[in-house]
């Protein structure tokens, strides 16, 4: 059964993507799953707000900038860009692009950092580790494999000493067990959830939240010449800022958190115990999704085997990129991607199926000179509430395609075009009706196809018009 929800509201974010480099095919993935989300729900007549946007701090992008002889600001301000062009690429309907460089953001760390020490919930501690610069965090023994991140086996890890500003994260445990242990439904898919219980029975450690050596960051309060906030610490106060100010972050809003599964001890055992220092309300749902492979290996620049969503979105196409994603993407296991691969699900599954359907029915409409009657209410099918509510978008696009493959059989069977007149129109309204509901449900994962469609077969007297899916 799918999550009955009654607030009114919606807030769907996804992770910000870290600004040294512009996103890849899987970070893409992510984008598309939110949009799908929020489209979806804005359908339901629910409120929306939808967020994504760019980390821009940390030593990582102080390094890149100094590569490449720019000042890390303007080095972040090329990058976000970049990303907008991709996400436009794929029609990501979000309603704020936040950047941790925007002054209300730096207003809302010193906000929670505010809060957070009056509480006692942070100290000055000398520190010593071996640091990440590819995961901008420090790596402890059991996480580093033969000397190195197994993220980043081409990075050498480096060893950081010095004074940092730490927060009591292990004084938090009690309240994440208990709040897990009361919100089972809290980190999706629930193999996530038992990953990150085991994580927090091994016990919390402080952890470091402000870095000395680092310059491109919000300064500390009252640090400013020597401190300036870790990144990730900072970067997850964004959803707190993309919602502060627009009542999206009170108890009539359901909270998703959309991010890969390498960030989700952040957002799962981190964030809420970031929340609960500052006395603010839990998100409801933390998603975290596998990861893409690309031709069967791991997407890496620095290896070529890479492939941006606008570069594929032009060699294939938008719909044929949402589509795979939604279907066969990472959502919850790793995926792999391939230009054959989209091309083919694309043919089969939407030119084949769908757009010869939509062709098909057209033309013996407007043979059979069909008036069809206006278009009742058009509703989702129980089901795929059901499974989008669920975040399950491939088993929603499913039982879609079995409705489309029962309407195309309904045709052949029923052979209009072998039928008088008035059972001809019968038959023909009868599908019409009946695709018109299908195109409606595929609208959150289509946009751009299903809005052209929904006006070809809504028309009183309806015309062909051009093919929706041309074959690739
Ligand atoms: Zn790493």
């Amino acid at each position: 059964m799918g999550k009955q929800i009654s607030k009114d509201k919606v807030y769907i974010t996804t992770a910000i993507d870290y600004a040294n480099e512009v996103i890849h095919i899987g970070h893409a993935f992510q984008k598309v799953l939110a949009d799908i989300l929020a489209r979806y729900w804005r359908m339901k007549g629910k409120k929306v707000f939808f967020l994504t946007g760019t980390d821009e701090h940390g030593a990582n992008i102080e390094q890149k900038a100094k590569q490449e002889k720019k000042d890390p600001q303007e080095y972040v301000d090329e990058i976000s860009s970049l990303d907008k062009e991709e996400l436009k690429s794929l029609n990501i309907s979000y309603d704020r692009f936040i950047r941790t460089t925007d002054q209300d953001h730096i207003q809302t760390v010193k906000w929670f950092w505010k809060r957070i020490k009056e509480k006692g919930d942070v100290y000055l501690k000398e520190f010593s580790g071996l640091y990440c610069l590819g995961c901008e965090s420090f790596k402890t023994p059991h996480e580093i494999v033969d000397g190195k991140c197994p993220l980043h086996p081409t990075q050498d890890l480096v060893k950081v000493s010095e004074e940092n500003y730490f927060f009591r994260w292990s004084k938090y445990e009690p309240f994440l067990k208990d709040f897990l242990r009361k919100h089972k439904d809290f980190i999706v898919p629930s193999s996530r959830y038992k990953e990150m219980i085991n994580f927090l029975n091994q016990g919390l450690e402080d952890i470091s939240v402000s870095r000395k050596s680092v310059k491109w960051g919000i300064p500390v309060p009252g640090k400013e010449s020597e401190q300036v906030f870790y990144v990730w610490f900072e970067a997850l106060m964004n959803y707190y800022t993309g919602a502060k100010n627009n009542g999206f972050w009170d108890d009539n809003t359901y909270i998703i958190h959309i991010m890969g599964k390498d960030n989700l001890r952040w957002h799962a055992l981190l964030w809420p115990a970031i929340l609960k220092s500052a006395e603010l309300r839990m998100p409801d749902v933390i998603l975290g999704h596998g990861f893409c492979s690309l031709n069967g290996q791991k997407i890496s620049k620095s290896r070529g085997n890479f492939v941006r969503a606008k570069d594929l979105v032009e060699q294939t196409s938008q719909d044929a990129v949402r589509y795979f994603l939604a279907k066969y993407g990472p959502l919850r296991d790793d995926a792999d991607i391939s230009l054959e691969k989209v091309k083919k699900a694309y043919n089969s599954e939407l030119a084949n199926n769908l757009g010869n359907l939509i062709q098909r029915v057209c033309r013996l409409a407007e043979k059979n000179n069909c008036l069809v009657k206006k278009a009742e209410d058009l509703s989702f099918y129980s089901q795929v509430d059901n499974f989008i509510r669920d975040f399950k978008l491939d088993f929603a696009l499913n039982f879609i395609g079995q409705k489309l493959d029962a309407l195309n059989k309904l045709l052949d069977e029923e052979k209009p075009w072998a039928q008088s007149a008035s059972q001809a129109q019968e038959i023909i309204s009868q599908v019409i009706t009946e695709l018109r509901q299908i195109c409606y449900n595929l609208y959150p994962f289509l946009p751009l196809s299903m809005d052209k469609a929904l006006k070809i077969i809504s028309q009183d007297k309806i015309k062909t018009g051009q093919p929706l899916f041309p074959r690739l």
